[in-house]
């Protein structure tokens, strides 16, 4: 292409290009064709800072001199530059999907940038992550496969579709140990069903790789990998066993909070306060939070249960945290042997809980594979997207904008 003006006005910036001049042939019957002058046509192209920047094609026209062609009057093409009948240009495909892929940016937002409607954006994006998607090739050397449950959208019922959904997370370490967490796919559902389907999709060669299978402690879930990854050795999820520990310190606290006060917490209460607090790992507080904590607990005897139930799940948290896998284990049997007999209901029933999956609690410290990060990563990430993409109602769209963002789509 040659640049043949350039002008700025205001927060547009106007590239008129065209190719050079040349002798063309007829793409039917290959005969010499005649100029038949230039067409404008307006693309839009990577911004330039929050300059938008449009170029405007002045397409060359032609037409057959053969008689006995029925081709007549055609227009040049440029692959590289545009795809036909598109009004964005190839690179700004790209960039927009490459921004959406590592920058956390919005359709909405790019969309604006360049100038153009959010469906436009996105009828332009679509294909190329639905091609993305359909190469299986992003299957390939899963050795370490996670799967939990996840919200669509909470509740609106206006929207229409499954609000559960079952992800499936690449845990396979590199040669270096480090875990790359890929969310692989996003199905309808929260069952058996659900995640057998998938596995069976798979096919032999996949499910054979895969030599251990972390999932959030629901008995769907097992049966499917019992079921399809016969193999392989089930390991409860760090990082969703921890957020059981959390709730059980959430629901003592709401409960003595009930029982003293007569109310819900509110400000001003001593409990209230240190709600963030308590879901915090002892580790990263504060002597200052450190203190307020003894203060909220010492204002009233019942909230030595708040305190106890926040050191069983200090307790789950370390033997996590522990470096050596065998005194992790330790420290997991501990639990184990102690929970279930614990006089606050809400940590003796997570003692069951744990004791129902106890094999698959303690293959964490045997398997030496430790995925709570990769699970974690997985789902902040869908976290934050599923605020960043409100607007998607159509489960596809959502897969494929999640798949992106959290890793999926990168063969
Ligand atoms: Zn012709």
């Amino acid at each position: 292409m040659h640049v043949e003006t350039v002008e700025a006005a205001g927060e547009v910036l106007t590239v008129s290009v065209s190719t050079p001049g040349r002798v063309m042939g007829c793409p039917t019957c290959g005969v010499v064709a005649s100029s038949r002058g230039r067409r404008r046509r307006v693309l839009h192209d990577v911004p330039h800072g929050d300059v938008q920047v449009r170029l405007v094609w002045r397409q060359r026209v032609w037409r057959c001199a053969e008689p006995e062609c029925g081709t007549g009057t055609f227009v040049e093409q440029a692959p590289a530059l545009v795809a036909r009948r598109a009004c964005l240009t190839s690179r700004a495909v790209t960039w927009a999907v490459g921004q959406l892929r590592r920058d956390h940016a919005t359709v909405q937002g790019l969309a604006r940038r360049l100038g153009v409607a959010w469906k436009t954006l996105w009828r332009a994006i679509r294909p190329v992550l639905a091609r993305l998607d359909e190469d299986q090739s992003r299957f390939a050397g899963v050795s370490s496969l996670g799967v939990d449950e996840h919200l669509w959208h909470h509740g609106d019922p206006r929207r229409k579709g499954p609000k559960e959904l079952t992800g499936m997370v690449d845990l396979t370490r590199d040669a270096h140990g480090q875990v790359h967490a890929r969310l692989l796919d996003l199905v309808p559902g929260r069952s058996k069903k659900a995640y057998t389907d998938w596995l069976r999709a798979r096919g032999e060669q996949f499910r054979r790789g895969v030599g251990v299978a972390a999932l959030d402690p629901f008995g769907g879930y097992k049966a499917a990998i019992d079921d399809q990854l016969a193999d392989a050795t089930a390991v409860l999820d760090a990082f969703h066993v921890v957020k059981l520990g959390t709730a059980v310190v959430d629901e003592v606290r709401r409960r003595v909070q009930q029982a003293t006060l007569g109310h819900r917490g509110r400000k001003g209460d001593p409990l209230f306060g240190i709600q963030t607090i308590l879901r915090a790992g002892a580790e990263h507080l504060t002597d200052k939070q450190l203190n307020r904590l003894a203060t909220a607990i010492e204002a009233d005897p019942a909230h030595d249960e708040v305190y106890i139930a926040w050191r069983c799940a200090q307790d789950l948290r370390a033997a996590y945290r522990t470096r050596d896998t065998v005194e992790g284990r330790r420290r997991a049997e501990n639990i184990l042997d102690s929970f279930h007999t614990c006089p606050i209901p809400e940590v003796a029933r997570l003692g069951r809980t744990l004791s129902r999956w106890r094999d698959a609690f303690l293959a964490y410290f045997t398997t030496g594979r430790q995925n709570n990060g990769g699970t974690e990563a997985v789902n902040g990430i869908i976290e934050l997207h599923r605020r960043l993409a409100r607007g998607y109602r159509n489960l596809d769209n959502y897969r494929l904008r999640m798949l992106l963002a959290a890793g999926g789509l990168t063969p």
